[in-house]
């Protein structure tokens, strides 16, 4: 009886141990078996991506490519677990280096990190061509238990990104470059400018009566001369070392670098009026044609920023008197006020001589409308003209840099002014500086703020920093980091100019502001423009749902405050309340 209880139970725990070494298998089985549909899912995501994705050994066999990468590297079948041949190049920053070479030299950190070299070219020595790509490389661990890495790349192709881009900054009819290279081109060039003191032109040509001629020959007749009379300008420009561009229809733009005289140019326009009067044959009969244009001329002609729209005045001024004319933008009184080379050359020492001043214009609370904050804007007291206006001078400073210096300068001198109002028990308000974007972009921006506020001991909730909308958009990803940094400080941020950029929503929500700044050309005509009323509503909203503070600026009236005020704004700005003061006539608004 005693020997077959133990049997039995002898049978038992058998059959317990077998069937936990069974469950154990199935567990075994059904886990490989999720890895490995996890990893088909995988293979087919990757393998339906546009970019090619390919993971490299130690020792650069091919763990795994996708689709793209077969076909990018021209992988032969069997391609797995083999060598990588030929090791393919990349160019970052002008030097072409092997794959396997830099993936040795990048430091650890970055290894570890997934990395992003974007605009790199690739290559694989059996191509002819170079790809422009973006470059991401990941160092993943093999999971093997045994310290084995490899590396996953992907490289995305932007050739069709590059040609479309290519397209865009082209005219389609002419394929002369067109308003947007136009655009890019002159603010490169006009950046340059005040480096050789040398004067610059701009000429725009048109054809006299288009509409006309359009109507008399029809559409393909008239597409057929300005392709023409593009190639025409296009060899004429280059022989001159100037740059020709189609903006629109029968408009065309030329750039002159560098000049002396206007003479020179107003001859190359007579050059090209002349060469239209004989230039296009219908049935061997000549037509005549004929061209206005429009000149200006920096710095006779007024600042960089002002000469594309002088050039069009020009032009209207040809255009005015007939057919066939040149004119050259002449500068009113108001305009020759301030000479831009005078000031740029002056503009250097101004920190020196003690120029600078910082004016405060009061920001007040809209329930009770006192003064809580003030935004700090900045003013030239030159010895000749008077107080400048920033709008002149800024701009200038950002070609040269010399943003930076000033930058420093308003900070320090609105952390010293704090520190007095303190001392001498003043009500603590927050004051708001404006930064540029060359600023935020400098290494050791944030490191200056942070060395200053603890030199003048001033607490940073005392500090605010406004960035314009559009140039925190422009440097999406690059200043974030600063900014970043910036906040950690404890000093508070504002974004400037609401409603004049493009800040896409996501943007907007990812932003890191305390306060959003809506503009003064949003509420110019809200009075009287209800479509407007609607949109200040919106975006007053949107604001308080992104937990934001808003300012509105440019509050030039008390039906404005009223208005505005009724939207639920929470603080306001503008000459209603008060002009920038120089600090010790803005300080009688926060005395105690
Ligand atoms: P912003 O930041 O938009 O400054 C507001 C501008 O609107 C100021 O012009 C101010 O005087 C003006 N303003 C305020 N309320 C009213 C109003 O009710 N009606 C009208 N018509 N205008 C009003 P300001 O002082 O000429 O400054 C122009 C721009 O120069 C500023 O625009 C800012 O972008 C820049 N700026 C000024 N100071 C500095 C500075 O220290 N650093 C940098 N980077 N930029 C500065
Ligand atoms: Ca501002
Ligand atoms: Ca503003």
């Amino acid at each position: 009886m005693g020997t077959s209880t133990e049997i039995y139970s002898i049978i038992g725990i058998l059959i317990l141990f077998a069937a936990a070494v069974l469950l154990f298998w199935m567990f075994r089985i059904r886990r490989n078996q999720m890895a490995e549909r996890r990893i088909t899912m995988f293979k087919k995501a990757f393998d339906v991506s546009e970019d090619a994705v390919f993971a490299l050994s130690e020792n650069n066999d091919i763990l795994y490519a996708n689709k793209s990468a077969v076909a990018l590297l021209k992988l032969p079948p069997e391609y797995l677990h083999r060598p990588l041949e030929p090791m393919p190049k990349i160019r970052i920053k002008n030097a072409w280096v092997a794959l396997d070479t830099f993936l040795q030299e990048l430091p650890q950190t970055k290894r570890d990190n997934m990395q992003a070299f974007p605009h790199s070219s690739f290559i694989v020595e059996t191509y002819e061509h170079s790809l422009p790509v973006n470059l991401y490389v990941d160092r993943s661990s093999l999971g093997t238990g045994k310290e084995q890495f490899c590396y996953v790349i992907t490289v995305r192709d932007l050739t069709k990104e590059y040609e479309c881009r290519e397209l865009e900054h082209r005219h389609i009819l002419t394929k002369l470059p067109n308003q947007l290279q136009a655009k890019e081109d002159l603010n490169k060039l006009f950046a340059k400018i005040h480096l050789h003191n040398k004067k610059m032109a701009l000429v725009l040509i048109s054809l006299d009566n288009f509409t006309q001629i359009r109507s008399i020959l029809g559409h393909a007749q008239v597409d057929q001369i300005i392709v023409r009379f593009a190639h025409y300008l296009d060899q004429m420009a280059k022989s001159s070392s100037y740059y020709a561009y189609h903006l629109a229809s029968n408009d065309f733009l030329i750039s002159v670098p560098i000049v002396e005289t206007a003479d020179e140019v107003v001859y190359f326009c007579r050059q090209v009026q002349k060469e239209l009067r004989t230039f296009y044959k219908i049935n061997n009969v000549r037509f005549h044609l004929t061209a206005s244009a429009g000149i200006s001329i920096y710095p006779d002609s007024g600042s960089t920023l002002q000469l594309l729209d002088h050039a069009y005045k020009a032009l209207a001024e040809a255009q005015k008197e007939g057919i066939g004319h040149v004119h050259v933008y002449e500068r009113s009184e108001l305009e020759k006020k301030y000479n831009e080379l005078t000031l740029f050359n002056a503009i250097h020492e101004a920190i020196d001589k003690d120029e600078f001043e910082i004016h405060y214009q009061p920001i007040v609370r809209t329930k009770d409308q006192e003064v809580v904050a003030a935004e700090a804007l900045i003013r030239w007291r030159h010895s000749e003209y008077g107080y400048i206006p920033p709008d002149v001078f800024i701009p200038m400073l950002e070609q040269s840099g010399f943003i930076i210096e000033l930058g420093r300068y308003v900070l320090s001198e609105v952390l010293k002014q704090q520190k007095r109002w303190e001392v001498f028990k003043f009500k603590p308000i927050e004051v708001s500086i404006n930064m540029s974007l060359l600023e935020i972009e400098t290494e050791g921006f944030v490191e200056n703020v942070s060395r200053q506020l603890i030199e003048h001991q001033v607490a940073p909730e005392l500090i605010k920093f406004e960035i314009t909308e559009g140039v925190a958009m422009q440097n999406e990803g690059q200043a974030d980091r600063q900014i970043e940094e910036l906040k950690k400080l404890g000093v508070s941020l504002a974004l400037d100019d609401f409603g004049t950029g493009y800040t896409s929503f996501a943007y907007l929500k990812k932003f890191p502001a305390d306060v959003l700044k809506i503009d003064k050309t949003l509420i110019d005509y809200i009075l009287e423009n209800e479509e407007d009323q609607r949109i200040i509503r919106a975006m007053i909203e949107l604001g308080h749902n992104l937990g934001m503070k808003i300012v509105v600026e440019g509050i030039e009236s008390k039906e404005m405050v009223d208005l505005i005020g009724s939207y639920g704004c929470d603080y306001m700005q503008g000459y209603y309340f008060s002009k920038p003061l120089p600090a010790y006539e803005f300080q009688e608004m926060i005395r105690r």
